[in-house]
C-alpha cells in the first residue's frame, strides 16, 4: 500500500456537495483503500479575484495505485463532477491535485510530486497540517507546517471534520 495526500478545491455550484461527491468517488475507485478527509476550509481566490471563494480539503489516501494511475482517477473524478454541474463542457467544479505520494519525488510531463506550488499555498498547507502535522517535504525534510505560507492568514475553518460532514470510512 502507498500513502498519498491530495488537495481538492471547488468554487462553483454547491461547493460542499462537490467535495462530498469527489470524496465518495475517490473511495469508490478501484485501488483506493481508504480516504481520510480534513475539515473544510474557505479561502478567497488568489490571482483571478472576480470569482467565488473556494472550499478546500486535504485527503489522505491509502492506495495500491501508482502515482500516475492515481492522477488518472483524479482527472476522471474532475470530469465526472464537471458533467454533473454543467450542460456543456465548462469550468471545473472540482480540482483534485496530488500533493505527495509516499516520500517520493517525481517530475514527468504530466506529473510533478510534490505538487510544485503546494509549499506556497496556505489553502493547501493548512488542511494538510490538520491531517498530517509532521509531514515533511521529501528530500529537504522540512515540515510543511513550518513553510512561511502556512502562517499566512485568509484561510478560515468552514466546517470542522468532527461534524462528520464526510468523515465516514
Ligand atoms: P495548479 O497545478 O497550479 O494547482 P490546476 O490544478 O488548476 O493548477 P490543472 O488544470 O488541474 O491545474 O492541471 C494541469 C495539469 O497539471 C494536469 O493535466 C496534470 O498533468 C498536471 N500535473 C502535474 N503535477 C500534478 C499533480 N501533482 N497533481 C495534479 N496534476 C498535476
Ligand atoms: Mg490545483
Ligand atoms: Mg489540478
Amino acid at each position: 500500500m502507498n500513502t498519498a495526500y491530495l488537495s481538492i478545491g471547488t468554487n462553483m455550484g454547491d461547493r460542499e456537495a462537490n467535495l462530498a461527491r469527489a470524496v465518495d468517488l475517490l473511495r469508490a475507485a478501484d485501488g483506493v483503500g481508504s480516504a481520510v478527509v480534513s475539515s473544510i476550509y474557505e479561502t478567497a481566490p488568489v490571482g483571478l479575484t472576480e470569482q467565488a471563494d473556494f472550499l478546500n480539503v486535504a485527503v489522505r489516501v491509502e492506495t495500491s495505485l501508482s502515482a500516475g494511475e492515481l492522477l488518472e482517477v483524479c482527472q476522471r473524478i474532475e470530469q465526472e463532477l464537471g458533467r454533473v454541474r454543467t450542460v456543456r463542457w465548462g469550468p471545473r467544479t472540482a480540482d483534485l491535485d496530488i500533493l505527495l505520494y509516499n516520500e517520493e519525488r517525481m517530475d514527468t510531463e504530466t506529473l510533478t510530486i510534490p505538487h510544485p506550488r503546494m509549499h506556497e499555498r496556505a489553502f493547501v498547507l493548512i488542511p494538510l497540517a490538520e491531517l498530517a502535522p509532521d509531514v515533511q517535504e521529501p528530500g529537504s525534510g522540512r515540515p510543511y507546517r513550518e513553510m512561511p505560507a502556512a502562517a499566512e492568514g485568509g484561510v478560515r475553518l468552514w466546517k470542522a471534520a468532527d461534524t462528520g460532514w464526510n468523515g465516514k470510512e
